[in-house]
């Protein structure tokens, strides 16, 4: 953020600390973030109707500029609820209006002589017009509508705003004026007034295009700057050893097509004189961690040392073990393995190959030739700044990704790198068959899975919460779930337990365990959500899936099938709306994770594929994909800006604040 964005709100008169605290739980700390808080939606009270008119148009919504005539408050009969009932008159006639459950209306009405604003919808009571629950505003125009907390309301979230709104920080436009006009965008200061203060639906339509057009155009001028950092950038000289064919031929599966044009995307930019920044993306279970490990073996062949990223523990401790077994199989000599987290260290001095969480990022490698980003959606873009102070090159990256957001998407999300797609998965595997499981049939499925542990195989059962009472009411639990289980036919079975609430080491200790076959069943929150992989596991049990979102609820089928068993996926839900009988009926249909993600793009739009649950994708906001012209435009003008970056000072300062890699500048 620029400089002076972060005047302090205590300085502002008239935001006392208790507002201060509430504008805090917004996220809302400075000036800039305060202006940037732009309204939820606006209401639009503009055009009112005269009463005689609107009892012509039933079942309509209608804004009408009226007086109370009378009001009064009464309690049903049968249900026992408050409805307040009011005439309203203008001067070209009356009408009547109910309000449910909202009996302080009547409090605050009764009384009023002023003309008032009510916007509602019009019912017809066997020839009788009248409105029903409208709401009541003061004035007409257009009403910002604000997310508040329970002690700021959005009236005075708006008030706060509008005061702020004529500080002259305000007129240092990101944006260069050249770039406004062309677009015809106003200007920071003018769009802070439509989105706050419209007077009409119009000003407030363009203010909000120019802000995301103002988000869209940095993301992408920010994407570009990386590329253009990457290209001039000079690579660590890594030059094909011949070792990966070794290790590929010891494999027990030969490498998919897509797996093997992976590699050679990967070797030929190897050979370049800049730096890869590649991503693959492949659907889980494709068999991305092989083609990972086989850049690594290259890079240290050529005498480079290779960091490994991996969001959690867990998964860290499972590339450890992995590359340790296929470091042995292979006698792959000059690979000195690390792992580097917070509960497993090993020595990372004379270490090539250093796997590691977040925590590598604040290391510092001495010769550092390739970064890998295990599920890179995780880590976000920011953060790609590793300390290379002392050398004359930057490493390449390579980002595996298991979120498949489809090609032309993936151009603008992904814009600084370069994409390898793996399609097919791995032959030897067979469809998962998914089950949406009704309540009657559990025991049946139960003794379907006990046969299937009979035979050697494991279980996943995925519940929502750690404890009963958590959070929801009456959603399944891993405690519940252990003591139901505990009563069924599987009780005999041995059965572990993984949630976020146990310490790292248990946490790990479990899943290897599971790994190694100790356990029949493990039960576990949403925390095996990511990269775990058991290829004895091939059933899985999926509780509540109702809470649970199509691509994660898909990332956790990935856990299964990862062998070439057959595997089974039964799913238990309290269906309530359709749009969750859709989304467990699109997950039932089909297990291939490209089609499951083009399917929710087409039903509901960029939104469903940016979730909240990728944090990764925190700052990608799905409105830029419902405007082509937006995209060609933000395009268009962000390629022309960045050949003169230096010309637009406030620009460039933001940009570079966004790419937080040292040394640039
Ligand atoms: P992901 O792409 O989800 O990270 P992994 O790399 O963890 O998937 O691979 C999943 C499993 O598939 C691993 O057990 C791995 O050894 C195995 N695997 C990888 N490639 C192949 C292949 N070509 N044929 C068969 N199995 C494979
Ligand atoms: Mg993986």
């Amino acid at each position: 953020m620029l400089p002076k964005a972060n005047i302090d709100l205590q300085r502002l008169q008239g935001i006392g600390p208790k507002y201060q605290i509430e504008l805090k739980k917004l996220g809302i700390e400075n000036l800039i973030q305060l202006a940037y808080f732009f309204p939820r939606k606006v209401i639009d009270l503009t055009t009112t109707v005269a009463i005689s008119k609107a009892k012509t148009l039933s079942e309509q919504e209608v804004v009408l500029e009226a007086r109370i005539r009378s009001i009064h408050v009464v309690r049903t009969k049968i249900k026992r609820m408050w409805v307040v009932e009011a005439v309203l008159e203008d001067d070209s006639d009356a009408i009547s209006v109910i309000w449910f459950n909202q009996p302080y209306l009547f409090k605050s009405l009764k009384g009023r002589k002023d003309n008032l604003i009510f916007k509602g919808s019009l019912q017809n009571n066997n020839g009788k017009i009248f409105l029903s629950n409208p709401e009541v505003h003061t004035q007409k125009g257009i009403v910002p509508v604000y997310r508040q907390t329970s002690r700021m309301s959005s009236k005075i979230i708006g008030k706060i705003i509008k005061k702020i709104l004529n500080k002259s920080i305000f007129s240092d436009d990101v944006i260069p004026d050249d770039v406004l006009k062309r677009y015809n965008l106003p200007d920071l200061f003018t769009a802070l007034k439509y989105v706050h203060c419209p007077k009409k639906l119009s000003e407030y339509k363009k203010g909000k295009l120019r802000f995301l057009f103002e988000e869209l155009f940095l993301f992408m001028l920010v994407n570009l700057k990386i590329k253009q950092e990457f290209d001039s950038q000079n690579s660590p000289k890594i030059k094909e050893s011949g070792e990966y064919q070794k290790v590929i031929r010891s494999l027990p599966f030969s490498l998919t097509a897509g797996q093997k044009s992976a590699l050679s995307d990967v070797l030929e930019d190897f050979s370049k004189t800049h730096p890869m920044n590649r991503i693959i993306q492949g659907d889980v279970g494709s068999g991305k961690t092989i083609v990972a490990f086989l850049a690594a073996v290259e890079a240290i062949n050529s005498g480079y040392q290779v960091a490994f990223l991996a969001p959690t523990e867990i998964l860290c401790l499972q590339h450890y073990e992995n590359f340790k077994r296929l470091i042995d199989d292979n006698n792959l000599k000059k690979i000195r393995l690390s792992i580097q987290t917070s509960k497993n260290k090993t020595k990372i001095l004379q270490a090539n190959l250093i796997i590691g969480t977040h925590a590598l990022f604040n290391y510092r490698f001495d010769n550092l030739g390739l970064v890998i980003i295990d599920e890179q959606q995780r880590f976000g873009v920011e953060q790609r700044g590793f300390l290379l102070e002392s050398h004359d090159f930057m490493p390449h990256y390579l980002s595996l990704s298991a979120t498949p957001i489809p090609r032309s998407l993936a151009h603008v999300v992904f814009a600084n790198c370069d994409l390898s797609i793996i399609k097919e998965k791995p032959k030897n595997r067979q469809k998962i068959s998914t089950f949406l499981v009704p309540e009657r049939k559990r025991i049946s499925s139960y003794q379907f899975i006990d046969k299937l542990i009979n035979q050697g195989q494991q279980a996943f059962v995925i519940c929502p919460l750690i404890l009963d009472g958590d959070e929801y009411d009456d959603k399944k639990s891993v405690d519940s779930e252990f003591k139901m289980l505990g009563k069924s036919i599987l009780g005999k079975r041995r059965i572990a337990l993984l949630h976020g609430r146990m310490k790292a080491d248990e946490k790990e200790k479990v899943i290897s365990e599971f790994r190694a076959g100790k356990y029949d069943i493990l039960i576990s929150t949403s925390i095996v959500e990511v990269g775990v992989d058991v290829p004895g596991a091939t059933v899985m049990i999926i509780e509540d899936a109702q809470m649970f979102g199509l691509s994660q609820l898909h990332q956790f089928r990935g856990r299964i099938g990862r062998s070439d068993l057959k595997s089974y996926c039964f799913v238990f839900a309290k269906i309530e709306t359709d749009t969750t009988r859709n989304r467990l009926k699109a997950f039932v249909r089909t297990d291939d994770g490209f089609e499951l993600s083009s399917q929710d793009l087409k039903q509901r739009g960029p939104g469903a594929l940016f979730d909240t649950h990728q944090s990764g994708f925190a700052k990608i906001n799905p409105l830029w994909f419902e405007d082509s012209d937006l995209l060609k435009n933000c395009s268009e003008a962000a390629r022309e800006v960045l050949g003169d970056l230096q010309k637009y000072p406030l620009l460039h300062e933001e940009v570079i604040s966004r790419i937080s890699v040292k040394h640039l500048n």
